[in-house]
């Protein structure tokens, strides 16, 4: 699904020299790396705060510790969506509220979450998910009128714009309250092994979510409220250092993928491609079609056997998982998530891809359809 050997080629000697820089300064926690990259990640993303953690599950976690919830609290959340999203919830002992995402956007129906909001819910957590923004300006309004927070969850989004109603333009992330990230591998901004980032332009939340990454330490020794230990690692920081200057046109090479793949597969009326929405810009993080009367599992095992790699993202949403049994989930109805979870199917995306990769995969799924 992506090729992170060839990227790494590309960059092999800045990469190789960042991360003996640190071997030899043996700074391996803490260095001058991962403040660098604080603020440079700051200025890319026009955020007052990154706070850089371990992994894209802790930014979550970080975030909804920093709310002071108390168990019980609700908050509202697509169940179409990684289960890291909504898994951090519940080991708080928050509840979360699953709601219908729309069929186009596959992000977070704002008309469904007014709808959702007792006076328990607290907070609003969209994913931008595959790499397109949920449709802030409509979540912060319901925010704002009934005081909850927002969280966006911008794991598979980063560098996307995000285009206001009143015509500024922000990064996603950067949105809302608190925006998560995660540089896991193949994220569109991947380190080399875990990592992840929080931002906020709020100084208050920036510091209590500083302090509780740092076992709730205020100074050292003197530990304030319960935290956790969640630190990004110097040579992962170092590494992203160099990705991040590469990050734009990492998206471009993305969207060159997916216009390819858009206009092979707009001649295919059992194939509706990613529709673009106009609130932002989609930087692809996954190229995820829907079947119409197609078999998607058979197109799934046809492609395997064509060594063309494609993947179900999710092909069980988070109402359906037994981990959330315990709050009745399954109970919730949700077709649209229902509907999408049995007919979406991704196909490899990534910056390194070549013509003939691409020509091989798309006459693949062409002589799937052909032989129905
Ligand atoms: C990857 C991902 C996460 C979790 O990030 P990790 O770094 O793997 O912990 C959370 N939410 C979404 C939508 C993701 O894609």
């Amino acid at each position: 699904m992506v090729d992170l050997i060839s990227q790494y080629q590309k960059i092999k000697p800045a990469i190789d020299s960042a991360i003996m820089n640190v071997i030899e300064n043996a700074q391996f926690i803490n260095g001058p790396e991962v403040s660098s990259f604080q603020s440079e990640l700051e200025s890319y993303l026009g955020v007052k705060h990154v706070i850089p953690c371990a992994n894209g599950t802790d930014a979550l976690q970080i975030a909804l510790m920093a709310l002071d919830l108390k168990p019980g609290d609700e908050i509202i959340t697509p169940s179409f969506t990684y289960i890291a999203t909504t898994e951090v919830m519940a080991l708080l002992g928050l509840k979360p509220v699953f709601v219908e995402v729309d069929k186009d956007t596959f992000c977070i129906d704002p008309t469904a979450i007014e709808a959702a909001i007792t006076d328990k819910t607290k907070a609003i957590v969209p994913v931008h998910l595959y790499g397109q923004a949920a449709n802030m300006d409509a979540i912060n309004k319901i925010a704002k009128k009934y005081n909850l927070f927002v969280v966006e969850d911008n794991a598979q989004a980063i560098g996307s714009d995000y285009y206001h109603e009143d015509g500024t333009v922000s990064k996603t992330g950067t949105i809302s309250d608190i925006g998560c990230t995660s540089f896991f591998p193949s994220k569109n901004l991947g380190c080399y092994g875990d990592g992840g980032a929080i931002c906020t332009n709020n100084d208050e939340l920036a510091a209590k979510m500083r302090m509780i990454a740092n076992h709730g330490q205020s100074k050292r020794y003197y530990h304030d409220v319960v935290g956790c230990n969640s630190r990004l690692d110097s040579i992962q920081a170092a590494v992203l250092r160099i990705k991040l200057r590469e990050l734009d046109s990492y998206i471009i090479a993305r969207r060159k993928v997916a216009d390819y793949y858009d206009a092979f597969f707009s001649a295919f009326n059992q194939i509706i491609t990613p529709v673009r929405g106009k609130e932002s810009n989609h930087v692809f993080h996954q190229y995820t079609l829907k079947l119409e009367g197609l078999d998607r599992d058979a197109l799934n095992v046809f492609l395997a056997t064509k060594d063309v790699p494609s993947m179900i993202y999710y092909p069980v949403p988070a109402h359906r998982q037994k981990m959330f049994s315990a709050f009745g989930s399954e109970n919730t109805i949700l077709p649209i998530t229902d509907w999408l979870t049995e007919r979406v199917i991704s196909l490899p995306i990534h910056t390194e891809m070549e013509e003939e990769q691409l020509d091989l995969i798309c006459s693949s799924v062409a002589e799937f359809i052909n032989q129905q």
